[in-house]
């Protein structure tokens, strides 16, 4: 007897329908799953055969092979326990055929009968498409979110086989959770001083400037860059649904509501392997951290830290907002657009920011500032030296400006670029900058004074257009860009130059 179940398998953060085909027959009693399985799916038989037994089921002690179709393409995961075993009901006859017409199933069986949740839920959700898709209970609001059919919950495969037979109902959905407003636990009024960097994070908000934030331990460098998740806009529907999938994928623990709707806020460690970054890995293919980031923000604190190649593998998704991981049998795409925002000491002794400070010496600190390669350094259109805010400011000083407040200008700054066709100005083309950001003539001899005097390359000099572009914007100063504009972008872009002098002073 033959039975063939729809269900999915997860490839990156893309979900791909799986025919699940399982025939009972004549010869040995055994069972082979073939069609690509990876090892957790080859396992499927004894967590299938367990369950089945603790539901009262008796295993069949005949031929059992399940095949796995589309049968050139891997299949992982635990996904496939369901569809499996919901097969083998129906080859065994304990269950009617017709019962699962248009049906879709995807769930780990545990040892005990329980459906449970597998990695990659909404994505596979997807994959089932219109119909019904039977999933464990706690899924179910998930997976509502990306398909048109209706979804079902199976807290046992007892209570599923009952359903299934007509004898009960199916189970009401849990009630939806209420959608919670994100709440922005880290507000910028807590910062005290430090009026540079504030400017400098309303303009990597506003701009899609990347930013880079050297100083000292204690100056705050990680205080600042959590709130800079507070000053983005939620994400467009479109980039909340990929997000959504990714995290999913990802095994990343979703929002209340289901939908990543909140700008996310992904700070990896510096012992993070390239792996962990970019995503890959030999068996499934998991999206990274920079994946994980899309739409929201990549804080990689200790940037000097980390291994090279794990910063090299940033190259890719920093210019193409995608990550492409390839494997024997298949590539994947995984989308990373998001702003990149780091931090890390001057030196080794962390003191390099103060002429004569410095303990470690020229070799030392140079050696240390050689870490981070001049491409990636060259990606941050924003460079500042953080220091540690004064004793006056700490105690005396008036609170900064709440998030709220600098999100208003932040989301005037967006819609100025918008009115232009630009999405950031971090993107505005080379050729387009006398245009969108015509100098002022001071601003211009500013320009060629600092290129004469090699302070700046020709990119540079586009960055620093940009940046002030931005900070126009942001104060909605008309379209000219005059000297105060072009002086403070050059402020906030420290020359690696200039800074390791100041290392070796
Ligand atoms: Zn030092």
């Amino acid at each position: 007897m033959l039975a063939t179940i729809r269900s999915a398998t997860l490839l990156g953060a893309r979900g791909r329908p799986v025919t699940v085909e399982v025939h009972v027959g004549q010869g040995l009693p055994g069972f082979s799953v073939v069609g690509l399985p990876d090892e957790v799916c080859r396992e499927a038989r004894d967590r299938v055969r367990a369950a089945l037994l603790s539901s009262g089921v008796a295993w069949p002690t005949r031929r059992v092979t399940v095949n796995l179709a589309p049968s050139g393409m891997r299949k992982g995961g635990a996904g496939l326990d369901l569809p499996i075993a919901v097969g083998l009901l129906v080859a065994m006859e304990v269950v009617p055929a017709q019962a699962v017409e248009g049906l879709g199933f995807v769930g780990e069986l545990g040892l005990d009968g329980s459906v449970r949740r597998v990695t990659g839920i909404v994505p596979l959700g997807a994959a089932i498409g219109g119909g019904v898709a039977v999933v464990a209970p706690e899924c179910c609001r998930e997976v509502a979110m990306v398909t048109s059919g209706e979804v079902r919950g199976a807290p046992t495969l007892v209570a599923l086989i009952e359903c299934l037979r007509g004898e009960q109902p199916w189970p009401e959905a849990p009630p939806l959770a209420a959608e919670a407003e994100p709440t922005i636990t880290a507000d910028l009024s807590d910062v005290r001083g430090q009026v540079v960097a504030r400017r400098a994070l309303a303009a990597a908000a506003a701009g899609g400037h990347h930013l880079l934030m050297i100083g000292p331990p204690g100056s705050g460098k990680t205080m600042l860059a959590q709130r800079l998740p507070g000053l983005l806009p939620p994400l467009e529907p479109e980039v909340a649904l990929e997000t959504t999938m990714i995290h999913s994928a990802a095994g990343v623990r979703l929002p209340p509501g289901g939908l990543v709707h909140a700008a996310p806020f992904r700070a990896p460690h510096h012992t993070a392997s390239a792996v962990a970054m970019v995503g890959g890995g030999t068996t499934a293919m998991r999206p990274g951290e920079v994946s994980c980031a899309n739409g929201g923000v990549l804080f990689l604190d200790e940037l000097a830290e980390f291994a090279a190649p794990v910063l090299d593998g940033l190259r890719e998704p920093l210019e193409e907002g995608v990550v492409r991981v390839t494997r024997a049998r298949a590539t994947v795409e995984f989308p990373a657009r998001f702003l990149l925002v780091a931090a890390m000491n001057p030196c080794p002794c962390g003191k390099g920011v103060k002429p004569g400070a410095c303990e470690c010496g020229p070799t030392r600190g140079q050696r240390y500032l050689r870490r981070v390669s001049g491409p990636l350094l060259d990606r941050f259109d924003l460079r500042l030296v953080v220091d540690r805010p004064a004793v006056d400011e700490l105690l005396g000083g008036e609170p900064g400006e709440s998030t709220a407040t600098t999100l208003v200008r932040v989301r005037q700054a967006r819609a100025l670029a918008a009115a232009r066709g630009m999405r950031r100005n971090a993107d505005i083309p080379a050729h387009r900058l006398d245009e969108l950001a015509p100098l002022s003539s001071g601003a211009a001899a500013i320009l060629r004074r600092e290129l004469e005097l090699n302070r700046l390359t020709g990119r540079g000099l586009h960055r620093v257009r940009r940046v002030a572009r931005t900070l126009a914007d942001i104060d909605d100063a008309g379209p000219i860009i005059d000297e105060g504009l072009i002086s403070m972008a050059l402020s906030l872009r420290v020359e690696p130059a200039a800074w390791t002098q100041v290392v070796a002073a």
